[in-house]
């Protein structure tokens, strides 16, 4: 079995996150680090390879970003992924969601995967449907929030496929069980591991593990279909949220005045 892990480039939790608004995009200037969610993802396709229940041959992380975003990938190879692939073009800059997975779905095809695993979201656009979208160019099934994740064993599998899982999926009013054929795109909930630290050995020897660095043209990518013009959505402004208006503090003196107080306050909003 061969595993994908699309991994992304996010600005660091402590940067305050503001778009820029002479290009519309996300400014990016700041500190920056492996979105959280996809480590999640990297641990569940560590745990399949280490389980033993299946042979994996590969854990590839892939991503799509500027050229900053090759420590995305090496945190991902320290994490366990044996080797990286990175689609860095001008021509993809500024793409919108559908055209960001359209560009991940070409890179992704080259590599021919049984299993693409994403995090739930990005911590930066959160959108939460790049997976759908590359399940779809793949045509593949698809997954979200799944949060629990086994290979069934081969005998079940139908003649020439390569496996299925057997996924548990959070819903509001519980848990789906749901049966899936490979090849399968699956985001996973943050619920579904605890993702491991890198060893200091493995963060040393991450720049030492293969990276195959791609541009639109090498998998494929038609420049028509990408980039920020060639994107059906576009950034048009942002707005703070509006600055919360003062409490009111109704001072505690143990009276029945303080009491009657709270509960005009309470009656003038027709909370009672
Ligand atoms: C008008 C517009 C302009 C934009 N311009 C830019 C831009 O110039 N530069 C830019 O970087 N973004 C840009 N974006 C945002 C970009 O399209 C989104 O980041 C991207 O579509 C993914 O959405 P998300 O990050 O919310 O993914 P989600 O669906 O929330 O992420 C889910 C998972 O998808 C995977 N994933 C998401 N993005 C990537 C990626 N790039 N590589 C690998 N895996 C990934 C990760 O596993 C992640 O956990 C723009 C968006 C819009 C709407």
């Amino acid at each position: 079995m061969k595993i994908c892990v699309l991994v992304k480039e996010v600005p660091d939790a402590a940067v305050e996150k503001k778009v820029d608004p002479s290009t519309g995009r996300m400014d990016r200037s700041g500190e920056k680090n492996l979105n959280p969610y996809d480590t999640h993802a990297i641990e569940a396709a560590m745990q399949i390879k280490e389980g033993g229940s299946v042979p994996v041959e590969e854990v590839v992380a892939v991503t799509m970003g500027p050229d900053s975003a090759v420590r995305a990938l090496h945190k991902a190879v320290s994490l366990g992924a044996d080797r990286s692939v990175h689609l860095s073009d001008p021509a993809v800059a500024g793409s919108d969601v559908a055209a960001t997975g359209y560009a991940l779905a070409k890179t992704l095809q080259r590599e021919s995967p049984d299993l693409v695993l994403l995090g739930q979201q990005s911590d930066d656009g959160e959108c939460y449907t790049i997976g759908a979208v590359v399940a779809e160019h793949l045509g593949m099934p698809s997954l979200t929030q799944v949060i629990k994740m086994d290979v069934e064993p081969s005998e079940s599998h139908p003649p020439g496929g390569s496996g299925s899982l057997r996924c548990e999926r959070q819903a509001e009013y519980g848990y789906d069980t749901v049966q899936i054929e490979l090849p399968a795109v699956i985001s996973v909930g943050d619920a579904i591991n605890e993702p491991r630290y890198p060893s200091l050995k493995a963060i040393m020897g991450a720049k030492k593990k293969p990276l195959d660095t791609v541009t639109a043209s090498d998998v494929g990518v038609d420049p028509a279909k990408v980039g920020g013009d060639n994107s059906g959505a576009q950034w048009v402004g942002a707005k703070p949220p509006p600055a919360k208006a003062a409490g009111e503090i109704i001072e505690d003196e143990d009276t029945g005045e303080t009491v009657e107080k709270i509960i005009a306050w309470l009656d003038q909003r027709k909370l009672l």
